[in-house]
């Protein structure tokens, strides 16, 4: 593990700005003069291209070309062109990936898929501690594959059971999140896939942590199927389109379980019964969201230009630096605790405190102008996106963070409310 140096002073974090490679991404971004923003990891910021481009969608593909625009402007290809511009980031061969609705649907598309590839087996293991649509819309994939009885739901945990534990010849599939959205640990990957293949069963990798935060190799893994979103790391906006990725070893099996028109061999024959098209075209379903995904390929644009070496290069020193602050200014005196794995191949792009008070302490930080957020019960997030995030963020977020618990102004009754959204 690399630490920063001990004593480290703004300044030295400015040197380490100077020297950044990625430094001149920055200014790719529209971020409010004075604002510390460290929650990309649950919308990422705006790109400066992005409003133009939506802008030319708007007025000349949709105001001018009209319905023209389906063919001219490339709309019906829309989905499977961007999941082409996508699959660098995630290891992925052209023709392997493709964009979807919400990051929900797609999960339940390619875990009930994932299901019907070993109709035999009647178990689903997923993550207690995983973002909780994951396990509703496996709730559903359950109930209805089970063909009368539900499948049967086994839990792991980061603290037992483990994946050892619960598989058996019964697995039929295994959803995982890559990196938890809660504390930041990232699995790996390439071994769990082979785990679960090793007991004959298939895995769906959610990858809305890891998109754009951490190097992504879903084919060197050996993965089957993957889900992830695109306005989080990738800064694709807010409710632009999630994707999904199916290994081409197994898309000519693969039923997905929603049948719409825009998934249908010859869409525009509006035949009476459903056939699917060839290769990812089938994950397709109805009318794509072309606004969002204006938005999405606005930003896939700029990322064909980024080196995910150095993302990650940049994301462990920026995380070690915050762990590094907090461990030295913040632990002893305030009992801030940081339940992020220390060990680089366990840490996703993001690194996650515990502490007494942390939902006002999180709103008193965001007055300050250092955006960050709150996970329920008791956790305090810090998302780094090395693209727009520079060293001298990080220590200008622990030195307000540390200000805040000395003063205690964070104890203000106002810092208490809570908006719809934490
Ligand atoms: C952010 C996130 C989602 C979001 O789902 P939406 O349908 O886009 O709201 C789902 N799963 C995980 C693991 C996430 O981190």
């Amino acid at each position: 593990m690399t630490h920063a140096p001990a004593g480290i002073d703004r300044r030295a974090c400015a040197a380490l700005d100077a020297a950044d490679p990625l430094a001149s991404f920055r200014s790719r971004f529209d971020l409010p003069e004075g604002v510390v923003y460290l929650d990309g990891n649950s919308l990422g910021a705006l790109p400066r291209d992005t409003p133009a481009f939506v802008q030319h969608v708007m007025r000349e593909e949709w105001g001018v070309g009209l319905i023209r625009s389906w063919n001219d402007a490339g709309w019906f290809a829309k989905p499977t062109d961007l999941g082409d511009r996508l699959a660098p980031i995630i290891g992925a061969a052209p023709g392997e990936t493709v964009i979807a609705e919400s990051t929900s649907t797609s999960l339940f598309q390619a875990a009930a898929a994932a299901a019907r590839l070993r109709p035999k087996r009647r178990v689903i293991v997923a993550e207690r501690g995983n973002f909780p649509t994951d396990l509703y819309m496996l709730e559903s994939v359950q109930e209805l594959m089970g063909g009368g009885t539900a499948l049967e739901r086994r839990l792991i945990a980061d603290d037992g059971p483990t994946l050892a534990d619960v598989l058996d010849e019964d697995v039929a599939v295994v959803v995982l999140t890559h990196v938890d959205y809660r504390t930041g640990r990232m699995h790996d990957m390439a071994e769990v896939t082979r785990q679960v293949h090793e007991a004959g069963a298939v895995v769906v990798w959610d990858l809305c942590h890891s998109v754009g935060a951490v190097p992504v190799d879903l084919n060197a893994a050996g993965a089957d199927l993957a889900v992830g979103c695109t306005y989080k790391y990738l800064n694709g906006g807010p409710g632009s389109p999630s994707f999904i990725w199916v290994a081409e070893r197994h898309q000519a099996a693969v039923r997905p379980p929603l049948t719409g028109w825009h998934g249908h061999a010859k869409p525009f024959d509006f035949t009476v019964d459903y056939a699917p098209a060839p290769g990812i075209t089938r994950f397709r379903i109805g009318t794509p969201q072309l606004l969002s995904a204006a938005g999405l390929e606005a930003s896939l644009r700029m990322w064909a230009e980024v080196d995910m070496a150095r993302i990650r290069k940049k994301s462990l020193a920026l995380t070690d630096l915050f762990i590094d602050l907090v461990d030295t200014r913040l632990a002893d005196r305030f009992g801030a605790e940081v339940v992020t794995p220390r060990e680089h191949h366990r840490r996703g792009s993001q690194v996650s405190l515990r502490v007494d008070g942390g939902y006002p302490i999180m709103q008193a930080l965001i007055e300050r102008g250092v955006i960050g957020d709150f996970r329920a019960p008791d956790l305090i997030r810090f998302g780094f996106t090395p693209l727009y995030t520079s060293f001298t963020d990080v220590w200008d977020a622990v030195v307000r963070l540390e200000d805040i618990l000395t003063t205690g102004v964070w104890r203000e009754a106002h810092f208490e409310r809570r908006g719809e959204v934490t």
